[in-house]
């Protein structure tokens, strides 16, 4: 079991199941979103249409397609409103639901972009420690996903979750030697 944070193009990872920061209408939107559906091609907007949107911090699954990964995981962050509408408590409850879709379909090895922190706003600092600690949790009693990898798109993204990762590891709230970085 590992996380491993990594600067790249989630839509080049092999894994078996890679992330989509989606919307709520499951149909598509600019960002990595976007990404994600161009280079699966169209057949991955005919099946989220069938799957009727998606609440936000839920998290649905589709083929992968034309991509490396087998599968897409979508999830729609929250909108950072300030702070006062449940958005840490959203975002933390993505990362869950995607950790726990991936493991029903026996994903060994799962990549994430980070979710809620470009146009839907959410501070990058705060979304990182969310996200690093929310997987961590998840991680430590379970042997269902190996490989989970955080796929940073710049430099300053992958600084944050560096950092967060370090500040985890600092208020010792996870084992050292169930992470490789
Ligand atoms: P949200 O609406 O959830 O904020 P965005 O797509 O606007 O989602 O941004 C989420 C993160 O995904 C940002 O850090 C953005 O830079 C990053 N991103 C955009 N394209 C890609 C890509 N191809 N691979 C990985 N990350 C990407």
């Amino acid at each position: 079991m590992s996380l491993q944070i990594i600067l790249g193009d989630i839509t080049e990872q092999e894994a078996d199941a890679i992330v989509n920061a989606a919307n709520t209408t499951l149909l598509g939107g600019g960002g990595v979103d976007g990404a994600i559906h161009r280079a699966a091609g169209p057949a991955l907007l005919a099946e989220c249409r069938s799957l009727g949107g998606c609440e936000t911090g839920q998290a649905k699954i589709t083929k992968g397609y034309r991509l490396p990964a087998a599968y897409v995981i979508h999830t729609p962050g929250p909108v950072w409103r300030g702070g006062g509408q449940r958005e840490g408590e959203l975002l933390a409850s993505c990362y869950k639901s995607c950790l726990d879709l991936a493991a029903a379909h026996q994903c060994k090895t799962v990549a994430f972009p980070s979710i809620s922190t470009g146009v839907y706003r959410f501070p990058l600092e705060q979304g990182a420690a969310i996200a690093v600690d929310t997987i961590l949790a998840w991680l430590a009693p379970q042997d269902d996903v190996h490989q989970v990898t955080m796929v940073c798109f710049d430099e300053k993204t992958k600084k944050a979750y560096d950092e967060a990762l370090a500040n985890s590891f600092a208020a010792n709230k996870s084992k050292p030697e169930s992470s490789a970085c």
